[in-house]
């Protein structure tokens, strides 16, 4: 579903990403570790191109993302079927960056309704329904500011889901919480990759990555340093970068 090859970004003259490699199958779970700088939410911006990238490729669904291949040539996309692409790719930030003046559904609704076209009933209907998924049903009048963190990050993803994305970025969705709010946005997470979303998650809570991912790629320096499934990666890695890491986190 997800392909990115030989992705390569600079910020002037520092070679930040040299060259990375990910295939993400649909319903699988990824979760990208590594030191801080290491390039980890630099990847997932150029994954749905809110970076341009100055080398490689990244396909989503068989489309190459900021670009459009015909005649077996690759040509820019203008901004606005970018955003057309993007559309298929939700992401949940660190920082939940709901519209503070709208209230929990309003949220949910909101790009649905503009973005999609979807018919308002329509729309809140779906929303009031991924708000239970995520556990906020009571919560649909409430505003963002009287919300805990860790229900502000359940609106983000709820609103998310909302564009029906066939891909689902996260960030470090916990590491701005509370840790007593970690557990409740990390089940929902949980429940979102048992029920075969495809996702690719930046995160530093390694029991989730140890039961939730199908692969674990840990990055340091702007590449990839070893990658497999989380029993391999996490308990024998192979590499000593790797495994200073790990000794650091665990
Ligand atoms: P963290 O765990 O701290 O979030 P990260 O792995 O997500 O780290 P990135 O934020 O991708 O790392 O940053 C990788 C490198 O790119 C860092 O050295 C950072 O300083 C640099 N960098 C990131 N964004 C920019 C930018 N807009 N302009 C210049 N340098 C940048
Ligand atoms: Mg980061």
């Amino acid at each position: 579903l997800l392909r990115a090859v030989g992705v390569r970004k600079s910020y002037g003259h520092t070679e930040v990403l040299k060259g990375i490699d990910l295939d993400v199958h649909k319903g699988q779970v990824v979760c990208l570790l590594g030191p801080s700088g290491a390039g980890k939410s630099t990847f997932l911006r150029c994954l749905n191109h809110l970076e341009t990238i100055d080398g490689g490729q990244v396909w989503v669904d068989g489309e190459p993302i900021g670009f459009r291949l015909r005649g077996g040539k690759l040509y820019e996309l203008r901004e606005k079927d970018v955003a057309r692409q993007r559309r298929d790719i939700g992401m949940v930030f660190q920082r939940f960056n709901l519209f503070a003046h709208r209230t929990v559904l309003e949220n949910v609704v909101e790009g649905p309704v503009r973005v999609l076209g979807v018919e308002p009933g329509k729309a809140r209907a779906e929303a009031l329904e991924l708000l239970e998924r995520v556990g906020l049903a009571e919560r649909g009048d409430a505003y963002p500011a009287q919300l805990s963190g860790g229900q502000q990050q359940r609106v983000a993803i709820a609103r998310s889901l909302a564009m029906k994305p066939k891909l689902m970025l996260f960030d470090e969705p916990t590491s701005a919480l509370d840790p007593e709010l970690v557990g409740e946005v990390l089940e929902v997470m949980r429940t979102l990759a048992q029920e075969g979303m495809t996702m690719v998650v930046v995160t530093h809570e390694m029991a989730f990555a140890a039961e939730a991912a199908d692969e674990v790629v840990f990055l340091a320096d702007g590449a990839v340093v070893e990658t497999g499934p989380p029993g391999k990666v996490l308990k024998e890695p192979e590499h000593e970068r790797t495994r200073q890491f790990l000794a650091r986190v665990l």
